[in-house]
């Protein structure tokens, strides 16, 4: 009974450990890594083994328990046992080996991500470093070496603080480092900011710093980028002079200036010092443009530059605001020394001597001074008033300065009225809106037309003509009037060489005014028109009136002799309306005399007049000059003239002023559209009664 129980355990747990090992086999068959049929091999054989034990059961089933039967299930019992050990620790191996062969490949794949890693980092431009909570440098990249000048070994292990100094020596103290890891860190970490990096020579540049911070467990580690930014700067600051500088003297710009001012005029409300503007325009500098050409007139303009700038105090502040346009602020100064200040510049602009290819010219300057103090309303305020009392000291003259008072401030509206006129002539000068008209001087005893006065008139904005009385004086009291005698010059030439073409003995009367006698590049401008377009200057008669002339002979003779040499003739005009006329008129160089309209208006029935006309015609005469006659309104005066011995008559009666041929060209330039009247075509014609 003992044997059969016993024999039954031995094949019960024979047939568990060998299902154990077939399932241990399987699981074996499954996780190798490589299929090794050997095992299914080993698979099947452990089947058949339980086969056999099933059939040794099925046949010892209700048999007798011999001593062979125990053996046998003995036997199979230890098969069992060793198949199960050897299938599990087979199973257990293999489980380790692919364990194993895993964290292999992980390892394997993090070595080659750090490789990949540290390869770009050891490429990118930027320097990184790695610290820690204390401020110790952990890694350096290459670039980051490259940067410092130290190798990784030299910095790591080492305070940050050698890379990144303290800004200045107060800061180099003991707890800099503990400072830099405390408060300057918190400013970096997340933002670029702005840093003193130090390189292993001990030279210091300017470096962008952005750091972040990393959490590995209860360790912090900051990643600090790195980057030198010297040549930002550099570029940043390149661009910020030139915002502030005139790119052809060096000086202050015109807005640079500006906020100067604003900041001037408000310190000054602060703290009740008087400061002051000078406002400096070169006279006559438009002369050197047109004689010595553009780039004389702007190597003029650097050397002017450099006075003013050696002149001036390092407090001023210096600045070229617009073409001959210079402008100085003068810091803590009163009106006293401010015009002192003001005349030491007029002064030595007015020993300079301008000299290009020989030649040498002399260049002033005109300067308004304009007080800033704490009544000063804001800074256009007093750029206005700098800018009137420098028109006033040109008006004055030139050459001179002139103080802004209260008193200026009564012509303000008068001289803003008539700045408006001076920008509009200036326009009309650049845009060329002129336009000429012609009226005949006719020969009193052929009653041929031999020559034509040229007369000016302006388009306004809206092409509507305005004549000489309208804008001259106020050209003349900007000093615009030379301008528009070239713009004359220039336009008379070119119609009378047109004109000449089908009237070749026609001459041209040009009036000049008074600013011309004192402007050179008037007769250089003269002879080069006459030399380019092959005109004979003997066509040109070039008008004076006798105010001008009187108000400064000297002038007036050197001028006019100059154009008689060039072989232009020259021409008196309104002769009489002077009370010394006679006493004059023997010393001033002029091939005509035009008597003044006034006497011969009423010739025909006035005899004070025919008397005054007759004394004019007979002394010019015998002073070797011809006569003309203005204002010619009717055929008995012009008869009387020719009886006189009068050579030219002049009038609405021989012919008005006419635009035809002029106003063609002018009207071509605007493009059309201009309104012009026209009394009577122009033509070489004979007038007849
Ligand atoms: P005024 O005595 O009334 O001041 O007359 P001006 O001849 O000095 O002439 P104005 O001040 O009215 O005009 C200045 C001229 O300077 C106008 C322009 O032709 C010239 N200009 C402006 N900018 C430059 C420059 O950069 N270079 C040169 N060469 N000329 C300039
Ligand atoms: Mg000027």
């Amino acid at each position: 009974m003992l044997y059969s129980y016993l024999t039954s355990a031995l094949v019960i747990v024979g047939a568990i450990l060998l299902s154990g090992g077939l399932v241990l086999t399987r699981k074996i068959i499954k996780n190798l890594p490589v299929p090794d049929n050997r095992w299914r091999m080993m698979y099947l054989l452990i089947i058949f083994f339980i086969i056999g034990y099933i059939i040794f059961t099925l046949a010892i089933f209700g048999e007798p328990i011999s001593f062979v039967v125990w053996v046998v299930s003995s036997i199979f019992l230890g098969g069992g046992a060793f198949v199960l050990t050897v299938t599990y620790l087979s199973s257990k191996t293999i489980s380790d080996v692919r364990q194993y062969t895993q964290l292999e490949n992980e390892h394997y794949r993090i070595v080659t991500a750090q490789r990949r890693l540290e390869t770009i980092l050891d490429n990118v431009a930027e320097g990184i470093i790695t610290f820690d909570q204390g401020g110790n440098i952990q890694s350096i990249n290459r670039a980051g070496e490259k940067l410092f000048g130290y190798s990784q070994v030299e910095v790591i292990g080492h305070p940050i603080s050698i890379l990144i100094p303290p800004p200045n020596i107060i800061d180099a103290r003991e707890g800099y480092l503990h400072h830099f890891m405390r408060t300057e860190i918190q400013r970096l970490i997340g933002h670029e900011g702005e840093v003193t990096g130090r390189h292993k020579d001990g030279a210091r540049f300017p470096m962008a710093l952005k750091v972040s911070e990393i959490k590995l467990g209860d360790d912090v580690v900051y990643t600090a980028l790195a980057a030198d930014i010297s040549e930002r700067k550099a570029m940043v600051e390149h661009l910020r002079v030139m915002a502030e500088h005139d790119g052809l003297t060096g000086l202050h710009n015109r807005t640079f200036f500006h906020s100067q001012l604003e900041q001037f005029v408000e310190r000054v409300k602060r703290t009740n010092h008087s400061c002051a503007l000078l406002y400096i325009d070169l006279d006559n500098f438009k002369y050197v443009n047109d004689t010595l050409g553009h780039a004389a007139g702007d190597q003029l303009i650097i050397e002017v530059a450099a006075i003013l700038q050696k002149r001036a105090r390092k407090t001023d502040v210096t600045a070229r605001f617009g073409g001959d346009e210079f402008t100085v602020l003068l810091y803590n100064v009163g009106p006293e020394q401010a015009s002192k200040t003001a005349e030491s510049f007029r002064k030595s602009l007015a020993n300079y001597r301008f000299r290009k290819a020989g030649e040498t010219v002399d260049v002033g300057c005109s300067i308004g001074v304009a007080l800033i103090t704490p009544q000063t309303q804001n800074a256009s305020a007093v750029m206005s008033q700098a800018d009137l009392a420098c028109h006033l000291a040109k008006r004055a003259g030139r050459n001179r300065i002139h103080l802004f008072t209260s008193s200026d401030s009564e012509n303000v509206m008068a001289m803003s009225l008539d700045m408006g006129w001076s920008q509009r002539i200036k326009n009309a000068i650049d845009k060329n809106r002129f336009a000429l008209a012609c009226q005949p001087i006719v020969n009193t005893r052929t009653r041929e037309i031999e020559s034509y006065e040229v007369l000016i008139r302006m388009l306004d904005e809206q092409d509507e003509l305005i004549m000489p009385m309208g804008f001259l004086p106020t050209a003349e009291r900007f000093g615009l009037s030379a301008d528009i005698d070239k713009w004359v010059i220039v336009n008379a030439i070119e119609t009378l060489i047109q004109q000449r073409r089908e009237l070749p003995k026609l001459h041209y009367s040009i009036n000049l005014s008074s600013q011309a006698l004192t402007d050179l590049s008037i007769c250089d401008l003269i002879m080069k028109k006459l030399k380019s377009t092959g005109l004979d200057a003997a066509a040109l008669t070039f008008e004076v009136t006798e105010t001008v002339a009187i108000a400064d002979m000297a002038a007036a003779e050197k001028f006019l002799s100059r154009l008689q040499a060039i072989g232009c003739k020259t021409s008196l005009d309104d002769f009489g309306s002077g009370m010394a006329s006679f006493a004059y008129l023997k010393d001033l160089p002029v091939d005509y005399v035009k008597i003044d309209g006034r006497f011969v208006k009423n010739l025909a029935t006035n005899s004070v007049d025919q008397a005054m006309v007759k004394a004019m015609n007979e002394i010019a005469h015998a002073l070797g000059k011809q006569t003309i006659a203005e204002f010619v309104e009717n055929e008995a005066s012009f008869v009387l003239l020719k009886e006189y011995g009068v050579d030219y008559g002049q009038g609405y009666y021989l012919g008005r002023p006419d635009m035809t041929l002029p106003c063609k060209a002018i009207m071509e330039h605007a493009g059309g559209g201009v309104a012009c009247y026209v009394e009577r075509p122009p033509g070489h014609k004979k007038i007849s009664r």
